[in-house]
């Protein structure tokens, strides 16, 4: 899935305190927005491994929600979003397509590692790829309560995450050959700081 649409998901995550202390939600909606696109700050180093980790999140992320609830001051509460979003975006993109340059192939049989296991999860492919069709209509379907329950700079950035969304989805394969037209020009020293599927996918 598109880091705006674990962004969006983030914000809804983080909504769900409007039902219990709406005093903390806009904090808490900004740790889920940014604990949503955390993970795939590993996108130049390990992507889905180094960043990701389904099991554990998880586990710190209930267990840092149960201290939420015991103790609910603006940074039990921001941590604890932050970390669940970042366990929501983990885990979903096991539910999207592969590791792989061009994911609408469906040739990769890796989602995400799951650090706990040792393993790599395959991808599910209910989203084929990241920036797909169904892949935007999630997104505007996550953002829109986001978009009723908030004004300002919060309604405004969820509108920002959907209008990119739809940019990126547009142009989603173009991307790639733009890629692969700019991977072929690099002078071969300078590969070594290209992720290795650009790489391996186009130089060889
Ligand atoms: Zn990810």
């Amino acid at each position: 899935m598109m880091a705006t649409t674990h962004a969006l998901v983030g914000v809804l995550l983080g909504s769900a305190t409007l039902l219990v202390a709406p005093e903390l939600a806009p904090v808490a909606v900004f740790a889920g927005l940014f604990g949503g696109l955390f993970p795939d700050f590993d996108l130049y180093s390990g992507h889905r491994k180094t960043l990701h980790f389904p099991v554990y999140y998880s586990i710190a992320g209930s267990a840092l929600l149960g201290v939420a609830v015991l103790v609910p001051t603006v940074w039990t509460i921001a941590v604890a979003v932050f970390v669940l979003s970042a366990a929501v975006h983990s885990i979903s993109d096991a539910f999207g397509g592969g590791l792989e340059l061009k994911p609408w192939l469906g040739e990769s049989e890796r989602a995400v590692y799951d650090h706990f296991r040792g393993r790599w999860i395959p991808p599910r492919r209910w989203i084929r790829y990241d920036g797909a069709p169904e892949d935007f209509v999630l997104a505007v379907f996550v953002a829109l309560p986001s978009i009723v329950l908030y004004d300002g700079v919060i309604q405004t950035l969820v509108i920002v995450a959907v209008l990119v969304s739809a940019v990126y989805a547009l142009l989603r394969k173009q991307l790639v050959v733009a890629a692969e037209w700019l991977v072929g020009r690099i002078p071969a020293p300078m590969l070594d700081y290209i992720p290795d599927r650009f790489v391996r996918d186009f130089v060889q």
